[in-house]
């Protein structure tokens, strides 16, 4: 039902915060606004492709996972489209 749909929608964000456990903040690069989520060695089940050096993120290794939250469509729009990083690579990216 599009009702459901959408309730669930919105209650994603939180989930997505208890699911990962980590401390989310904020960053700036390039002018623009991302928000930054580690994910823990733990928490890292599946391989990632890393926008930065094009090489695969194993599972079980630490890194972030990084979207712009002043994005045109919106922070949700920024969520769906989140990338994950290597924690060096986003720091040089
Ligand atoms: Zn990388």
């Amino acid at each position: 039902m599009p009702r459901n749909n959408r309730r669930r929608e919105e209650g994603e964000p939180l989930d997505f915060d208890r699911l990962r456990g980590g401390y989310r903040r904020t960053e700036s690069k390039r002018g623009e606004s991302y928000t930054v989520q580690p994910i823990s060695e733990r928490n890292a089940q599946k391989t990632y492709t890393c926008p930065g050096c094009h090489v695969p993120i194993a599972p079980g290794v630490a890194h972030v996972v990084a979207w712009r939250n002043d994005g045109i469509m919106g922070e949700s729009q920024g969520v769906q489209d989140r990338r994950h990083w290597h924690n060096h690579c986003w720091k040089i990216g």
